[in-house]
C-alpha cells in the first residue's frame, strides 16, 4: 500500500468513481442503514479501500463513508489503533454535491456552486433511475 498522502492517484482506482454510483450515498443519514448498507457494499469491492480508510484517519474526516466505515466505526478503529485526534482541513467542498450535503448539515445557506452541483447531481441521478426504469420495462 502506498502512503496516500504521497499517492494522490489511489482516487483515481475508486470504486465510488463509477458514474453510475451518486456521491450522495457516501454521505448518508446516520439511521439510513440501506443506504449505508449499498455504500458499504460498494466500498467492500473497492481496490482502494484501505488507502481510502487512512486518508480519512490522515484527515480526521467526520462525515461519510470512508474505506467501507461510518464516522462512529472509525473512531472505533482509531481508539483501538491508538491513532491520534486529527482536525479535517477547513476545507469546504464548494461547487460539489458533497459541500451541498455539508451546507444542510451545517445548516448553513448552501452557495450558489453548490446549489449547482446538487441539481446537476440529482438529474443525472433521475435520468439514470429513469433509464434502468426503461431498461427493466423492455426486458
Ligand atoms: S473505499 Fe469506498 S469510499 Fe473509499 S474510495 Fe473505495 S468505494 Fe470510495
Ligand atoms: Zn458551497
Amino acid at each position: 500500500m502506498t502512503d496516500p498522502l504521497e499517492d494522490e492517484n489511489w482516487r483515481d482506482r475508486a470504486s465510488c468513481r463509477d458514474e453510475t454510483i451518486g456521491p450522495e450515498i457516501f454521505y448518508p443519514d446516520k439511521d439510513d442503514h440501506p443506504t449505508i448498507r449499498r455504500a458499504k457494499l460498494i466500498c467492500r469491492t473497492c481496490p482502494v479501500s484501505t488507502e481510502c480508510l487512512t486518508a480519512a484517519h490522515e484527515n480526521g474526516e467526520p462525515f461519510g463513508i470512508w474505506g467501507g466505515y461510518t464516522p462512529e466505526e472509525r473512531e472505533i478503529i482509531r481508539v483501538a489503533n491508538k491513532l491520534p485526534v486529527r482536525r479535517p482541513p477547513d476545507i469546504f467542498p464548494h461547487g460539489t454535491a458533497a459541500g451541498y450535503a455539508r451546507h444542510r448539515r451545517d445548516k448553513s445557506t448552501p452557495c450558489r456552486s453548490c446549489v449547482t452541483a446538487h441539481t446537476v447531481d440529482r438529474r443525472e441521478w433521475k435520468q439514470r433511475n429513469a433509464t434502468e426504469k426503461a431498461a427493466d420495462h423492455a426486458s
